[in-house]
């Protein structure tokens, strides 16, 4: 048996056809009914921030006195957050008068206590309007809405654009490596750096390239490995024109063109080995998070959100 909330309301309530509910003012406070088709119930719904209130636990108490008082109220009491919540029975001829007779007398309550409507996100008591938000029917106050909405008509997804997002990882991974080359210089373990090299790789691409994909993110990581091993050589070209450049009268260039003659030498070969395993453990250890959230994310829209105001 489906319920039907049209022809019992209180006076003064209005049903939304399409959310299939009724809502109103009534002594000031504003109120949802909902049909609870399988109990053959309807929920009485009203948006407070009980902890607030002063006599909180002789209200709660009130609560759960409700079904003594009126034999058709099945349960009552707080959600523990935001709402008041009252199951009625339906009793089909009674409900209209039920309903109002229970509505009187919580909100007559609710006057005593000091309990107010407050916005069901944010619970300020500012001024507040009906309306569901994904299919939840609730109060919200102007703040809450226009975040809700904004999320609602949000932008259009950005499309990955994989040019410019190589574009932006190899500027991001370069930035990032003069961080490696530029620790090195102080004569710190460069390796801490290999974080910053992936991490700006992966911005860069997101940057440039809109958003990032699976594919994208594959790019990043091998750019970033690449990268960490190039970082590693300049850094080793600069110590070695720094060390011996005045004293053979050598070049930038001709110090880059030993390299790999120092790296026969066990001890050169030793400290970049370990400025390398160092540095792609550091990478792999504080970008693994990132990466995977990256990749879960791959794909997924931003949430939206549906408002309907009332
Ligand atoms: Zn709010």
């Amino acid at each position: 048996m489906s319920i039907q909330i049209e022809n019992v309301m209180p006076d003064g309530f209005l049903y939304e056809r399409e959310q299939n509910l009724s809502h109103g003012v009534y002594g000031g406070m504003e109120l949802f009914i909902l049909p609870v088709d399988t109990e053959n119930q309807y929920q009485i719904q009203l948006y407070t921030d009980a902890e607030k209130i002063e006599d909180r636990e002789a209200f709660f108490e009130y609560l759960e006195t409700l079904p003594q008082r009126y034999p058709f109220v099945y349960r009552a009491g707080y959600n523990g957050s935001n709402m008041v919540y009252v199951y009625v029975q339906t009793r089909e001829q009674e409900d209209r008068e039920n309903l109002t007779t229970v509505i009187a007398g919580l909100v007559s309550r609710c006057t005593e206590y000091g309990v107010r409507n407050c916005c069901a996100h944010c619970k300020n008591i500012a001024p507040l309007h009906a309306a569901a938000v994904d299919h939840t029917p609730l109060l919200i106050c102007d703040n809450c809405l226009a975040r809700v909405t904004e999320g609602a008509e949000g932008k259009p997804a950005r499309r990955e654009n994989l040019p410019l997002g190589l574009v932006g990882a190899l500027l991001g991974v370069l930035l990032g490596s003069i961080l490696w080359i530029v620790i090195g210089e102080i004569g710190f373990i460069a390796g801490i750096a290999g974080y910053a090299i992936v991490f700006c790789g992966m911005k860069g691409y997101q940057i440039l390239g809109g958003k990032i994909s699976k594919a994208g993110i594959v790019i990043c990581v091998l750019l970033s490995c690449l990268v960490i091993a190039g970082a590693e050589m300049v850094s080793l070209g600069l110590a070695i024109y720094q060390e011996f450049g005045e004293m053979y009268g050598i070049t930038p260039g001709d110090a880059f063109r030993v390299i790999p003659e120092f790296l026969k030498e066990p001890e050169v070969a030793g400290g970049v080995a370990k400025d390398l395993v160092v540095g792609y453990l550091l990478a792999i250890w504080a970008s693994y998070a990132s990466i995977r959230s990256a990749w879960q994310q791959v794909g997924k829209e931003p949430e939206r959100h549906t408002v309907v105001r009332f």
